[in-house]
């Protein structure tokens, strides 16, 4: 039989998948690894069960505990699924610009959510890092993963995205192009990557301008999941050869023609993780393969994205005469 016993035992080994038809006039090869496979939908399920098990080891975590976390919606059901299995409460916080379908997903784990203003500084008492920093202290039995400084966030990806792309591509990646969030996706896989080649892959990071990991200064975008106006310990700030900043508009326009092109229907900055790819692919040598993290699923988008009227409400719809990019107004 081919039972599994949890569907924490399905979290990781995703596949890599080859671009056809966006990758259009680039020699070199552009494979992505698709995160939706993972049972929550995302990448985070890694960091979300090797977060728990490590809490529980040290005792962090304990029987009747309440897991606390500021969280863009991923880190939430990875950590919803795993807590459920294991019998621990969750408590949520997040910041208004996520789409409420995330936000219902959550509450459908059985999470309880809160949701605080983006548009005030992280040290604000309302900011979603200030309430969770609260709830934490007040409720009893609570603990805080803190994916932002959660060494087991990075460790991760070390231990597994990175082995698994460098076995699946029989160690011939020579690119690796992620979004830059925590940092954890990046730092953890790049570091693995790099240790394993002999420093040989080169690891770009990719980021909605405006982020400081780009050299902005932290000014807002609609990009979800991305980007920073902080500097998170989870990020090892050595490890990017290269750090390319990608605008909403490039970062919506590719997410649309994943789904339309490729039959990838993924989230925007699956889109913005492209966009570096392909950038990085305009002057790879023709034998390089680039590897491009596309870290969840589109379904939580489909009122943003995907939805005409909004995209033309932000002036984000394009036309084919726009250079590289095919809208809907054809
Ligand atoms: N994209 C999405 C949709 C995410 O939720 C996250 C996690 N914040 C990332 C990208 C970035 O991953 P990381 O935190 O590992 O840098």
């Amino acid at each position: 039989m081919r039972v599994y016993d949890s569907l924490v035992d399905l979290m990781g080994n995703t596949p890599l998948v080859r671009l056809h038809k966006v990758t259009a006039g680039v020699s070199a090869q552009v494979v992505a690894k698709v995160e939706y496979f993972n049972p929550g939908g995302s990448v985070k399920d890694r960091i979300a069960a090797r977060m728990i098990e490590a809490a529980e080891a040290s005792g962090e975590l304990r029987p009747g505990g309440v897991i606390v976390e500021p969280t863009s919606g991923n880190t939430g059901v990875g950590l919803a699924i795993v807590a459920q299995q294991k019998g621990y409460r969750c408590l949520f916080v997040v910041p208004d610009k996520v789409a409420q379908d995330k936000i219902s997903v959550l509450r459908a784990y059985g999470a309880e959510v809160v949701v605080c203003p983006t548009a005030v500084s992280p040290d604000h008492p309302d900011s979603y890092y200030s309430v969770s920093d609260r709830l934490a202290r007040e409720v009893p039995n609570a603990w805080k993963p803190n994916q932002y400084t959660n060494v087991n966030n990075p460790d991760s990806h070390y231990h597994s995205t990175g082995p698994e792309i460098w076995e699946q591509t029989d160690g011939r990646i020579t690119h690796f192009v992620a979004g830059i969030g925590t940092g954890g996706t990046i730092s953890g896989t790049g570091r693995y990557l790099k240790e394993v080649s002999g420093g040989q892959v080169k690891i770009i990071g990719a980021d909605p301008e405006g982020s400081v990991y780009s050299g902005g200064s932290g000014r807002p975008y609609l990009v979800e999941g991305v980007g920073e106006d902080i500097w998170p310990a989870t990020y090892d700030t050595k490890i990017c050869d290269e750090v390319i900043a990608v605008t909403d508009k490039e970062s919506f326009n590719m997410t649309r023609r994943l789904a339309r092109e490729e039959g990838l229907l993924v989230g925007g900055s699956c889109g913005m993780a492209v966009v570096a790819a392909l950038r990085v692919a305009a002057t790879a040598a023709p034998d390089d393969m680039i590897v491009v993290l596309l870290p969840d699923g589109g379904r939580g988008y489909l009122s943003k994205i995907f939805n005409d009227d909004w995209m033309a409400d932000y002036g984000f719809l394009t036309t084919s005469s726009e250079e590289g990019l095919v809208g809907d107004v054809l």
